[in-house]
């Protein structure tokens, strides 16, 4: 089962990655404030006129949340087959498919028939790819435009903050960057299955 969704050591991989790097290169570090340790995962308060909680370790507003929920919306019956989508299987496949989890094996069925499921696969991996890699920049992206001042909280729910005031296009290009060549690898891949 292919899952569009990052784990949290992707994410904290990514956010050690842009933060060591931007580190060393200005001298600028990043501190441990002990006087912000009151709030840690899963916590949800009121600061200014948002409303934050704390998820994957990474403070973020829950308007941002809210809108990733509604991304996973499904409707009530498969738009293929027109049968209620009540089945466990059912939404993971929606998500990707956006069929029921019945019309998704018919299809690889018929696939396997022709001898195209190999690549089908293959290009169903390389699609999920792409969109781990758009999803986790504009995520991290947001991450630093919303918490720059307030630095990340780490964890253990302690705050760190950019000591000298956090450098937003420094860190944004950084990101762009780095997603831009993990984009480039996999488009390598991509015209080497089209030539296959
Ligand atoms: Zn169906």
């Amino acid at each position: 089962m292919l899952k569009k969704e990052f784990k949290r050591k992707d994410v904290n991989r990514a956010r050690n990655l842009i933060m060591g790097k931007t580190g060393a290169s200005t001298g600028t570090q990043i501190g441990y404030n002990t006087k912000q340790t009151d709030h840690k995962e899963g916590d949800v308060w009121t600061e200014g006129r948002k409303t934050w909680t704390i998820k994957n370790g990474i403070k973020q507003t829950m308007s941002k949340l809210d809108t990733l929920k509604k991304e996973v919306f499904m409707p009530l019956s498969c738009p293929c087959c027109n049968k209620i989508m009540k089945k466990r299987l059912d939404k993971p496949n929606y998500k990707i498919h956006k069929k029921c989890h019945d019309c998704v094996v018919e299809f690889e069925h018929k696939l396997k028939i022709r001898g195209e499921y190999d690549d089908y696969i293959k290009k169903l991996k390389l699609k999920n790819s792409f969109a781990v890699v758009d999803e986790m920049e504009s995520y991290l992206l947001d991450v630093i435009n919303n918490t720059s001042n307030s630095g990340f909280v780490s964890e253990d729910g302690v705050v760190e903050s950019w000591k000298g005031g956090a450098n937003k296009t420094k860190l944004e290009n950084k990101v762009k960057e780095e997603f831009d060549l993990e984009r480039k690898k996999l488009q390598k891949e991509d015209k080497w299955l089209k030539g296959n």
